[in-house]
C-alpha cells in the first residue's frame, strides 16, 4: 500500500461497494474509450478495464505511475504521468480514440460510428472546479465524476438558493447533470474531512441556452454574481467597463423583461441569455 500524499488530494477508495457502484453507473461497454483521471492504486481502473475497449489513466503521482504499470498487464490500457490541469486535452482523447481503434477497432468495423469518449475519476477536491471547468467544453459524451459534496450542491442548484452561481450557471449551460449517490468519508483511506457524492455530467448536443458570444456571455454572469447581497443591476454597473460599457442603463433589463433589482442568484439561465442578448446584440 502506497503512503497517501496529502499535497496531491490522495484518499484512496478503499470501499469495494463504492467502488463497484461507480463501475455500475458507468456500466462500461466495448463501444467505450475512457479516460480515468488519477488512477490512484486502480481502485476503479481494474473494473473499468474488465469491460472497456481502452482505457487511458492520467496520474501525476510517479511512484503510482510506475505501480500502476507494474501491477496491470493490459492490452487496452495507456498509463500517462501528467498534471490533469495542464495536459492538452485534445491530445489525450485522440490517444483514447486511437487506443480504442487500434485494440477493438476490428470488431466494430463496418459500424459507421467511432468510439464513445467517457470519463471518470475521484477527483482530487484541490483540483475539481478548475478542471471541471476545463472538461466540460471537451467533446466527450459523459463523465462520472466523485467530488466533494459541496461541490456538487454547487453543480446542480437551481436559481433561488444559496449555492446556485456562476459555477452552475457554467456547468449546466454545457451539461446535464444528474446527482448519483453519496459517499461517507469512511470509504476512503484517508478519511477527508468532508462528505463525497458521485455525479454524471452528461455534454449536452448544444448548449442550454443559445448566446451570441460565450465569452461575453459568462463575463456578464460572472460580474452578476460579484457580490450576492447586492442587486444585478449594481453589479452589472460596477462591472461595466469590464464588461465593455461606459455604463448601464435599466433600458436592457426592461427589454429583457427582468427586474432590475433582482438578485443574480434568483435568475433562470434563460434569463441571463435573454439579459445578455439585451446588452450585446
Ligand atoms: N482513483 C483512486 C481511488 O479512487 O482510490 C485515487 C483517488 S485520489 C482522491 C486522487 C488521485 O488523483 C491520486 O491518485 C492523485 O495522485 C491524483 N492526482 C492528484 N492531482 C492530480 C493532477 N493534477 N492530475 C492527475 N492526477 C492527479
Amino acid at each position: 500500500m502506497v503512503k497517501p500524499k496529502k499535497s496531491l488530494g490522495q484518499h484512496f477508495l478503499s470501499d469495494r461497494r463504492i467502488a463497484r457502484r461507480i463501475v455500475e453507473a458507468v456500466s462500461p461497454s466495448g463501444r467505450d474509450a475512457i479516460i480515468e483521471i488519477g488512477p490512484g492504486e486502480g481502485a476503479l481502473t481494474r473494473q473499468l478495464l474488465d469491460d472497456c475497449g481502452f482505457l487511458v489513466c492520467i496520474e501525476i503521482d510517479r511512484e503510482l505511475v510506475e505501480r500502476l504499470r507494474g501491477s496491470i498487464e493490459a492490452k487496452n490500457l495507456s498509463v500517462i504521468e501528467g498534471d490533469a490541469l495542464q495536459v492538452n486535452w485534445g491530445d489525450i482523447i485522440e490517444a483514447a480514440k486511437r487506443g480504442w481503434s487500434e485494440h477493438v477497432g476490428e470488431e466494430h468495423a463496418g459500424e459507421d460510428v467511432g468510439p464513445v469518449v467517457r470519463l471518470v475519476a475521484n477527483l482530487p477536491y484541490y483540483i475539481s472546479t478548475p478542471l471541471i471547468q476545463i472538461l466540460i467544453r471537451q467533446p466527450m459524451v459523459e463523465m462520472t465524476l466523485m467530488l466533494q459534496r459541496e461541490v456538487v450542491d454547487r453543480i446542480i442548484a437551481s436559481p433561488g438558493g444559496r449555492e446556485y452561481g456562476y459555477f452552475s450557471v457554467l456547468v449546466q449551460y454545457y451539461c446535464e447533470a444528474q446527482e448519483l449517490f453519496e459517499v461517507s468519508p469512511s470509504a476512503f483511506r484517508p478519511p477527508p474531512k468532508v462528505k463525497s457524492a458521485v455525479i454524471r455530467l452528461r455534454k449536452r448536443a448544444t448548449p442550454i441556452v443559445s448566446v451570441q458570444s460565450e465569452k461575453s456571455f459568462f463575463a456578464l454572469v460572472r460580474a452578476a454574481f460579484a457580490q450576492r447581497r447586492k442587486t444585478i443591476h449594481n453589479n452589472l454597473k460596477a462591472a461595466a467597463s469590464a464588461l465593455g460599457f461606459d455604463s448601464i442603463a435599466a433600458e436592457p433589463f426592461l427589454k429583457a423583461n427582468i427586474d432590475p433589482k433582482r438578485r443574480a442568484e434568483t435568475l433562470s439561465i434563460a434569463e441571463f441569455a435573454a439579459l445578455h442578448s439585451a446588452l450585446f446584440e
